[in-house]
């Protein structure tokens, strides 16, 4: 019998896989895991991320045995581990998704040398290489990737799970890393997923334009985790998309596009993943306190609508994208503290956490992305959580000190409180004292040239 590897990465799901599609045309479908040292260290087990991950593997596995397959897990670099299992199965080919962080390309490089792999879309709605402007260039701002995105061909079918798979090979496997804990509410896998989904669909996705930006409400789909493994495929999430008006639904398929933004960034430019994307990035004076650093991160900075995004997420590892906005713009801003430290941060705590997305939103916020927020653009903490958790909700959920604050009183007209720190620094000042930062690098930038 042939058999056809299917290499599962970050697509732990059997619905609108294309890679599992084309190794089921190819042969008798093995589902193979490599557990590769370079993602699973010390730090990467004790993360959310990992928890989520192997939930998802656990759940992936029994579906895998519902339909009479088995998943195989194996130990090691994948070029040995993979090379390995094809030449086990009398040299089988391997079917993946293709994944574009710098790591997976180089990793996919290395494996392809040694079997025959092929890569499929599924990770992104749209291929990333071939997301370029008319001469060839990576899109700078997010108007010109949109309508070019929105002119190209999608690239994938929806299909349902196959019914059955065949019995999988007598080949030895690691027993699955599991565990069955839930993260911020999420069940890991599949159907959770596509629950998810539904849910939000037929519950929220009406007012998502209206809701979306309120901390406040359950207005968001909250299905980032699900969409970081793949659990759910970004075609599922567009397609559902149709089912909103056309103000949610704009709204909502601008997130997609955002999202495969951060992704086609990341492929043409790598070294933004570390690396200021505009050149001023590298010119600006970082305060980098550690002491400041440790506040911000605690949720004790005295400003009570960063201080509650700061403890939800380090008590569930999700927060609203408001919430990322404003926190990290007083750690970029107000602290004047390098962004790389709170995206090294965040990817530690977040279930979601992706580098792609991450990269791209510290670099939004810092402005020194493609397409980022303008450096003059200084979030105000009081305004903003005036604006976004109007009645002081949110802020009180996630700061017990200020249960007792009446409405938005919570947000500017603070009591003095023997428990709650007053603001750790003026906003005005550091507003001042960043405006003066930036503008100092961005000239000295120009007049380098
Ligand atoms: C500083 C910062 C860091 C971020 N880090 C991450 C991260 O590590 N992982 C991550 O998935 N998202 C990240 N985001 C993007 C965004 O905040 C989350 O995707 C979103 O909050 C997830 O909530 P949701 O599923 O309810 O989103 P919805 O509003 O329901 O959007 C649907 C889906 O679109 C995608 N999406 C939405 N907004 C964005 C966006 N701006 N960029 C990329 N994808 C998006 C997500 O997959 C999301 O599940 C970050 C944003 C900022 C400002």
């Amino acid at each position: 019998m042939t058999h056809a590897i299917w290499w599962i990465r970050r697509d732990l799901r059997l619905a609108d896989n294309a890679a599992l599609c084309a190794a089921m045309r190819s042969g008798s479908v093995v589902p193979l895991f490599v557990l590769d040292p370079a993602l699973t260290g010390r730090s990467a087990k004790r993360s959310r991320r990992w928890e989520f991950l192997t939930s998802g593997l656990t759940a992936l596995a029994s579906e895998l045995e519902a339909r009479g397959s088995r998943l195989i897990v194996r130990k090691g670099a994948p070029a040995r581990e993979v090379a390995r299992l094809a030449h086990e199965l009398g040299g089988a080919p391997v079917f993946a998704e293709e994944d574009f962080t710098p790591y997976a390309r180089r990793r996919d490089e290395a494996v392809s040398g040694v079997v025959r792999l092929r890569l499929l879309p599924g990770l992104s709605l749209r291929h990333p290489a071939h997301m370029l402007d008319r001469q060839g260039r990576p899109f700078v701002t997010f108007r010109g990737f949109r309508q070019a995105w929105l002119a190209s061909p999608k690239l994938q079918a929806l299909n349902d799970a196959p019914a059955r798979l065949p019995a999988a090979p007598a080949v030895s496997s690691e027993p699955a890393p599991s565990s069955r804990s839930r993260q911020n509410g999420h069940d890991a896998g599949e159907c959770a997923a596509r629950a998810a989904l539904e849910k939000f669909v037929t519950e929220r996705i009406e007012e998502y334009a209206a809701r979306r930006d309120r901390l406040d409400l359950d207005g968001t789909s909250r299905l980032s985790p699900y969409v970081r493994f793949g659990m759910i495929a970004p075609s599922r999430l567009l397609a559902a998309a149709g089912r909103a008006g056309p103000d949610s639904s704009r709204a909502w398929i601008d997130e997609l596009v955002w999202r495969d933004f951060h992704i086609a960034t990341l492929y043409h430019i790598p070294a933004t993943a570390t690396g200021n994307f505009a050149p001023f990035g590298q010119r600006i004076r970082w305060r980098n306190d550690q002491g400041e650093f440790d506040r911000w991160k605690s949720g004790t900075t005295g400003y009570p609508v960063v201080d509650a995004g700061m403890r939800q997420l380090a008590s569930t590892g999700w927060i609203h994208n408001r919430s990322r906005m404003i926190v990290a713009s007083f750690l970029v801003k107000h602290l004047l503290i390098d962004w790389r430290w709170g995206e090294k941060y965040f990817r530690e705590q977040l279930v979601d956490g992706d580098l792609a997305a991450n990269v791209g939103g510290w670099q939004w916020v810092a402005g020194t992305g493609p397409s980022s927020s303008p450096y003059f653009r200084i979030f105000n903490p009081a305004l903003q959580g005036a604006r976004f958790d109007p009645g002081g909700d949110f802020v009180r959920a996630w700061v017990s000190e200020l249960r007792g604050v009446r409405g938005a009183d919570v947000h500017d007209r603070l009591p003095e409180l023997s428990d709650y720190p007053p603001p750790m620094v003026d906003h005005r000042f550091a507003r001042a004292r960043a405006l003066e930062v930036y503008r100092s690098a961005i000239k000295e930038t120009r007049e380098s040239r």
